[in-house]
């Protein structure tokens, strides 16, 4: 790709009013067309082929442009996934993903901060600390990168580099852009924000909307464990999470899914699967089941297959609804909680 734009001038990150504004005195459905073209991922103003010259030039001549990121590095693993390292406008680093099922479904997995504050010790991006907030156009630019790349992809998770809920304001109005009909139209039973736990978030959300759906990353249901491997947990212990969430759901009527990326010899015996069954009980939830995905400088262990295999059957005995996350994206470090890059 060509030169970036800067990112607080990248259409990328606007809504079709917003583009709207920027051209006052043209027609008022000019705003929309732009967006239309806009959100399919183009590169050049010359693509806007129904757009009067004279309003590409305004539009150049005070500085917008199209994408303000640009592909650094692809890796693709042998299971299909796809990794991309974006660098952004200022230099900075991040990760997305792109995850294939076996029907071909494609999964956009990406990020909405570089680095992350959360601390979670299970995960590589915890390690880098926050490096900043990704602007509403670096979060939509992801999508398109990877779709002008790898073709169209169906689903979205806000599951890569930050805790989306961190970052509001920026993921609410890059998931209005993803949903607009006349854009990309990414339904929002389609869109999954993960968050490892953020309560007053969730009840924003529950308000505010966009009522996508949730997934809250758990990986304990003691507090005392949970808060040793998630920080999060000492602001928002289990019972006001679990309340957040129960919020949501009476709002939404959606299900949530718990992650629980499982530790080996940490939260996967029998008594972490009753507690985890009792924590859930009576909610409309699913247990997303993550087998921890190593990290070069993280002092976990994986859990042996059999591990796996037997907490499975625990939370099914008990009633759970359970599926299982497989490890796709180790090869190229592009698994669950293995995002990381060097920023300076
Ligand atoms: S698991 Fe999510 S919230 Fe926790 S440190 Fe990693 S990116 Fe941040």
């Amino acid at each position: 790709m060509s030169k970036t734009t800067d990112t607080n001038k990248s259409l990328y990150g606007l809504s079709p009013q917003e583009i709207a504004s920027l051209i006052p005195h043209a027609k008022a459905f000019r705003g929309q067309q732009i967006f239309d073209w806009v959100q399919k991922g183009i590169e050049s103003f010359d693509q806007m082929v129904n757009i009067p010259k004279n309003l590409k030039d305004v539009l150049e001549f005070e500085g917008w442009g199209l994408f303000s990121s640009s592909i650094l590095e692809e890796q693709i693993d042998e299971d299909g996934t796809a990794k991309l390292a974006i660098r952004l406008h200022d230099g900075k680093v991040l990760e997305c993903v792109l995850l294939t099922d076996d029907k071909g479904r494609k999964t956009a997995c990406i990020s909405s901060q570089v680095g992350c504050a959360m601390g979670c010790t299970f995960c590589r991006t915890g390690t880098m600390g926050l490096i900043r907030n990704l602007k509403t156009a670096e979060i939509v630019e992801q999508f398109h990168l990877l779709q002008n790349r790898f073709g169209n992809i169906s689903h979205i998770v806000y599951m890569g580099m930050g805790e989306p809920l961190a970052n509001f304001k920026a993921v609410q109005a890059s998931i209005e852009i993803l949903h607009n009909p006349r854009g990309v139209n990414m339904g929002l039973r389609k869109i999954t924000i993960s968050t490892c736990g953020i309560a007053d978030g969730i009840r924003k959300l529950a308000v505010e909307g966009p009522h996508v759906k949730l997934a809250i990353s758990l990986v304990a249901s003691d507090n005392e464990l949970r808060s040793s491997v998630m920080p999060i947990n000492n602001a928002y212990p289990l019972e006001e999470l679990k309340s957040a969430v129960k919020d949501y759901q009476e709002q939404t009527g959606r299900r949530v899914t718990f992650e629980y990326v499982l530790l080996g010899g940490v939260n996967d015996s029998r008594r972490d699967a009753n507690r985890l069954s009792d924590y859930i009980r009576h909610m409309n939830a699913i247990v997303n089941i993550i087998p921890w995905n190593p990290g070069a400088e993280l002092d976990f262990k994986a859990p042996s297959g059999e591990d796996v295999r037997k907490f499975t059957e625990y939370l099914t005995q008990n009633g759970v609804l359970v599926t299982r996350r497989y490890r796709r994206g180790r090869g190229v470090n592009g698994a669950c909680g293995q995002l990381a890059t060097k920023n300076k």
